[in-house]
């Protein structure tokens, strides 16, 4: 049986010095030390072995196995050496060809429009605030001087969770939110950046969008602090150019409320399609702080007053760059997408 093994032993060697690709070496470890080999047999017929001999064959066949191993893996390395230097040898690069060039991807429409919007109200002095999305009753509407039976609640078509919990309609809560965090009637001037929801559908109104919500509180302040800011905020989105005109209004959570359109920034206030020939374009809505509203934050009203604005990111962006379908902003359309880099 020895003199067999040494015999399988030399037959490999004089095959592993004829091989000359990765193939065969991977053909001739398979046929010699597999599972099916002449090695796994000779182990499996050592039970008809003398158990004395047992341990001393069993020590070739190991020692044959690792010897045969041995010599397939310095073939191996050799093999892949010289593959190695024949591809350096016969493959040619041209490094005069010019690069592969890497497309980067782009902000979206509406990430563009809300970052300058932040930075705008940033450069102004105002915090960033943010809140949950899921909101529950009492912030998305009680605090916000909108009780149960207040008819305004059907101005706006909310998805209820439960009857606690529903997706926020505004970023409002996100003001009441920040004054009960504060010290009571401590100042604040924020913004609060977020997504909001409401029941609706159009080329107007998606039933996912985004809101930036305003908030200043202290002392004194006035309409005229409100018209102010807002202006500037108007100028340096849409250009210097541009007017606004505040128009009377009603919102539950302001007392008293204006809506502010700008002057058109199609047509320059001459009267177009998309300013219905008025001249003039809504871009927000605004009022003093309702007393109610700070009050029920713990502010005293007759020390603190303020202002408040909201306006819709997607409608900004859509004058700001002209689009006239809202839908046009969460479709994934790349054709759409592409035009905003
Ligand atoms: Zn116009």
């Amino acid at each position: 049986m020895k003199e067999k093994l040494l015999e399988l032993k030399n037959q490999a060697l004089a095959e592993l010095d004829q091989v000359t690709t990765p193939d065969q070496l991977k053909d001739l470890r398979v046929k010699y030390l597999g599972k099916k080999g002449p090695m796994t047999e000779v182990l499996r017929g050592m039970g008809a072995l003398a158990a004395e001999e047992r341990p001393i064959i069993g020590q070739i066949v190991n020692e044959v196995k690792s010897e045969l191993e041995e010599a397939i893996n310095a073939k191996t390395e050799i093999i892949e050496a010289g593959a190695l230097k024949q591809k350096l040898e016969t493959e040619k690069v041209d490094i005069t060809l010019p690069g592969r060039k890497q497309t980067a991807g782009h902000l979206h429409p509406v990430t563009l429009t809300l970052r300058e919007v932040k930075k705008i109200f940033m450069r102004m002095g105002f915090e960033v605030m943010e809140g949950p999305e899921i909101e529950n009753d009492y912030y998305n509407f009680e605090a916000l001087n909108l009780p149960k039976d207040h008819p305004a609640r059907d101005m706006q078509d909310t998805f209820y969770i439960t009857e606690e919990f529903l997706l926020r309609t505004q970023t409002s809560p996100i003001q009441a939110r920040t004054m009960q965090s504060r010290e009571p009637n401590s100042p604040i001037r924020m913004i609060a950046p977020g997504t909001v929801y409401r029941n609706d559908y159009d080329a107007t109104h998606s039933p996912m969008f985004h809101q930036v919500e305003g908030l200043v509180l202290g002392e004194n302040i006035s309409l005229a602090d409100l018209k102010g800011t807002l202006e500037t905020f108007c100028k340096e989105m849409f250009g210097n150019t541009v007017e606004i005109r505040l128009r009377p209004s009603y919102f539950p959570f302001t007392e008293p409320s204006a809506e502010i359109d700008i002057s058109c920034v199609i047509c320059g206030g001459k009267g177009c399609r998309v300013c219905k020939q008025s001249g003039w374009l809504e871009i927000l809505g605004s009022g003093m702080v309702h007393p109610n509203v700070l009050k029920m934050s713990g502010y005293d009203p007759e020390k603190i007053n303020g202002y408040a604005f909201g306006m819709g990111i997607e409608r900004i962006a859509m004058l700001k760059y002209g689009i006239d379908d809202l839908r046009l902003f969460f479709e994934n359309d790349l054709r759409f997408i592409r035009q905003f880099k």
